[in-house]
């Protein structure tokens, strides 16, 4: 059988890595491969069927009906192709840019609502071994998985957990499991697979809400997940209609530097891009120096201070109030910590604000570099991730002196929760 590959609206990670694997697919009997560009077979050869990677935006509507009607079998491949993820991601901030539209890049559709897809491989980036026993049963006339999605088998009702800060939506799941081991890793343990075989799906232990489950409301999960099936509160709508009032900005450093850094420019730039969206005033905070000289057990956010309190109940009574910038009700928050927006509407993180800077058409370049300066921070000690702040919290309860502060994420604010997707993956 002879098996082309195809590839639309996507990062290529799914075929990227099915290139540098290919080994595996060599070793399976009764298949050829016959296309792929990215091995320099690209011509538009005859085959037997089509493996199509990536979501169909409506300019290759009719290139994937014209793969449907040359193929004996579709295989969808990976979660652009299940989902239509990245080619959507424009519209997780409810902005479209015209042009793009106008040029059908922009509605993109997961392929079986395009055409009839008879199997499917799941994952970001997905599984080359699957796609290997896929192809093997499809060859031999086997075919176990057909016309149906993932999630449609003997799936009952989709599962939404939403407390109005973090939200979780298993009909986008892919169960890749990035939440759950990160939760795990921070002794929290919120969230849990369920069910078994195809109805596998992530929730919190017995479907309790999120805080009932010990979520410390950390966001890491939300950040890392690679399609959006969780998510956590976004105020940028709230943060903008407050900016164009001519409202403040009060700014962690570190968010500017990392929004900075996303968007490649310089942190005073980024103050200027906020003048440009409207805030009158933008003030830069370093939360460190707000406890600088205070003595005592100190909680960068509320996500430390639920988390002590869980793990070391005993050491609960030592805890100081959690840091929180100083911001008004005329005044929006821009921080690295997605647990701030506990404390404060409108939060956005320097992810959103990034993602803003893209979307808003704004030359960046252009902007002048505004002068920044906070005051140094010195001796205040600081525990960094769950394992550190443990055994920092075990000694600072046998001997409480000093200042101590926590910041529970692992690698600490530099990578917190709300820095720059792209960011947190390459740190
Ligand atoms: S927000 Fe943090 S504590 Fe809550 S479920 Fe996600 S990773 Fe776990
Ligand atoms: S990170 Fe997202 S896609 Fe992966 S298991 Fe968790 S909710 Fe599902």
């Amino acid at each position: 059988m002879k098996v082309a590959f195809f590839g639309f609206g996507s990062c290529e990670g799914c075929r990227y890595r099915l290139v540098n694997e290919l080994y595996k697919l060599t070793k399976v009997e009764g298949i050829e491969i016959v296309r792929e560009p990215l091995l320099g077979l690209s011509s538009d050869t005859e085959y037997d069927m089509a493996v199509v990677e990536g979501s169909i935006t409506t300019r290759d509507v009719e290139e994937v009906k014209r793969i449907r009607e040359k193929s004996k079998f579709v295989v969808a491949f990976g979660s652009c192709a299940l989902l239509g993820e990245t080619s959507t991601l424009g519209y997780r901030l409810g902005l479209r840019i015209e042009e793009y539209v106008k040029d059908g890049y922009m509605d993109a559709l997961p392929v079986h609502q395009v055409i009839r897809v008879d199997s499917y491989v799941r994952g970001c980036p997905a599984s080359v071994d699957e796609l290997a026993c896929v192809l093997k049963a499809l060859a031999s006339g086997f075919l176990p998985l057909r016309y149906e999605r993932r999630f449609e088998y003997e799936k009952t009702a989709e599962l939404v957990l939403d407390d109005g800060f973090l939200r979780l939506d298993s009909g986008k799941c892919i169960v890749c499991g990035r939440c759950v081991d990160l939760c795990a890793h921070l002794d929290v343990h919120a969230l849990t697979q369920a069910y078994r075989g195809y109805q596998v799906t992530v929730t919190t232990p017995a479907q309790l809400p999120f805080l009932e489950a010990g979520c410390v409301r950390c966001g890491l999960c939300a950040a890392y997940c690679p399609v959006s099936a969780l998510k956590y509160r976004s105020d940028v709508e709230r943060a903008l209609e407050l900016a164009e009032r001519g409202g403040r900005a009060v700014t962690e450093r570190l968010a500017l530097e990392a929004a900075a850094e996303a968007l490649g420019v310089n942190p005073g730039q980024v103050v200027s891009l906020l003048k440009e969206l409207g805030f009158s005033e933008v003030e830069v905070v370093d939360p460190l120096t707000l406890v600088s000289g205070a003595e005592g057990l100190i909680p960068f956010s509320t996500a430390e201070e639920r988390w002590v309190k869980q793990r070391s109940p005993d050491a609960a009574s030592l805890l100081k109030p959690h840091v929180k910038l100083p911001a008004s009700k005329d005044a929006a928050v821009i921080t690295v910590c997605v647990a701030r927006k506990e404390d404060h509407d409108p939060t956005i993180t320097a992810h959103e604000l990034a993602e803003i800077a893209k979307w808003s058409r704004i030359v960046l370049e252009d902007l002048p570099a505004e002068p920044l300066s906070t005051p140094p921070v010195g001796g205040v000690k600081v525990a960094v991730g769950p394992e550190e702040c443990r055994t920092a919290v075990e000694s600072y309860a046998r001997n409480p002196s000093g200042t101590l502060v926590l910041q529970i994420c692992p690698g600490g604010c530099a990578r917190g929760s709300g820095m720059p997707y792209r960011l947190l993956s390459q740190r």
